[in-house]
């Protein structure tokens, strides 16, 4: 989703910044967020995703123009329209942009554009998987099955049948490209005999029938790191599809964890808050209450006069911190419960009690602040 924050303010510019000023800015801090320094993280995708999308307006001179003026509302619906739909995108849109591609084809190695001169690497691939919400606190191993290319071992990838040599392409003669005149203009197209391959294959592979691979099922380990969040992506470099040329390295395989939500527990960032029923004598009594975490139970002493919807926080006890030290906490909202069906000796000790302690129905002021304000500042 686009942001709807300043585009400057996210690449930390001044409004008169010199477009080389933007490029290493953005620069500094897309490797800082990049994924793969980030294994997992979906708070630094999300920003790397908000810095692709802010360098990407900015540095060009017609959408910052708009921007300028109109700010994200001239942008929209508009085919200046920030478009960035996965990371993937992203590194290929800008892998080359810094001269010569280096900053990603360099620090991160394989795939994106970049300085590699080398035989093209494999396409990418990309697997769902969903674990529960125990393995996201734990971390776990899973091993995932796929079916993938792999070159084919009976004519190493050319498609032609064992000892029959492929042929010059009569029609381009080897070129992989044909040139057309059309009145002033030269056009250069690929050659549609032999699909820009220059060469043609007389018998085809019976093994591959031509295609120059197989499919073949595979086995890959995936280590999921504690902490992991939903919709995460991992990057397995090196187990994609092959490449489509001899000696070129295989794309990568990303995996996209999704977490199952768990019937108590909702992730906010690193901390877990649980809902917890409370009965009304023990809101005004006090209570000490045993409440579940993600670890085993614990103890939750809640004081006399303990509101509806309070929050109480247990140190520790939430998400542990994907890579790095410690764990989130839980936070226990109270839910203070209102008894239905109520028993005639029941009414009898309410009313009783409402004689004692007559209501008083004052609204409340504005000024204490409404629920979410409340629950807002607790997390801050
Ligand atoms: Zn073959
Ligand atoms: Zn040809």
């Amino acid at each position: 989703m686009p942001t709807d924050r300043d585009y400057y303010e996210i690449l930390g510019v001044e409004r008169t910044a010199s477009p080389d000023e933007l490029k290493r800015a953005y620069r500094k801090l897309a490797m800082k967020y990049h994924p793969d320094k980030n294994p997992g993280d979906k708070s630094a995708e999300d920003k790397f995703k908000e810095l692709a999308e802010a360098y990407e307006v900015l540095s060009n001179p017609d959408k910052r123009r708009i921007y300028d003026q109109f700010g994200h509302a001239g942008l929209k619906g508009r085919a200046q329209e920030p478009h960035f739909g996965s990371i993937e995108d992203i590194l290929s849109a800008f892998g080359d942009v810094f001269g010569g591609g280096s900053v990603f084809g360099d620090l991160f190695g394989t795939g994106f554009g970049g300085m590699y001169q080398g035989p093209r690497s494999g396409a990418n691939l990309r697997v769902d998987i969903t674990i529960p919400f125990e393995a996201s606190v734990a971390g776990t191993r899973k091993t995932i099955e796929l079916k993938r290319h792999e070159r084919c071992p009976d004519c190493h990838g050319t498609g032609a049948e064992r000892g029959v040599a492929m042929q010059q392409c009569p029609y381009c003669h080897g070129s992989g490209h044909v040139t057309q005149r059309q009145g002033f203009f030269t056009m250069s197209t690929s050659c549609p005999h032999c699909h820009g391959a220059g060469t043609i294959i007389e018998k085809p592979c019976p093994t591959c029938h031509g295609e120059g691979h197989v499919t073949k099922p595979a086995k890959i380990e995936v280590s999921i790191p504690p902490g992991l969040e939903d919709n995460s992506r991992l990057r397995i470099a090196g187990e994609g599809e092959p490449s489509p040329q001899e000696g070129g390295p295989r794309g990568d395989l990303f995996v996209y964890i999704h977490v199952k939500p768990h019937d108590v527990f909702q992730r906010q960032g690193d901390n877990l808050v649980l809902e917890l029923p409370v009965s009304f004598p023990q809101a005004v009594l006090g209570a000490d209450i045993e409440v579940p975490t993600p670890y085993g139970k614990a103890r939750l002493k809640i004081p006399p006069g303990t509101q509806n919807s309070q929050l109480f926080r247990l140190r520790d006890q939430g998400m542990p911190r994907l890579n790095a030290k410690g764990k989130g906490d839980l936070y226990v909202r109270t839910i203070v419960e209102v008894p239905k069906n109520i028993s005639q000796r029941e009414k009898e000790i309410l009313r009783e009690f409402e004689q004692i302690r007559p209501a008083v129905n004052k609204p409340r002021s504005t000024k204490e602040g409404g629920i979410f304000d409340r629950i807002k500042d607790f997390f801050r």
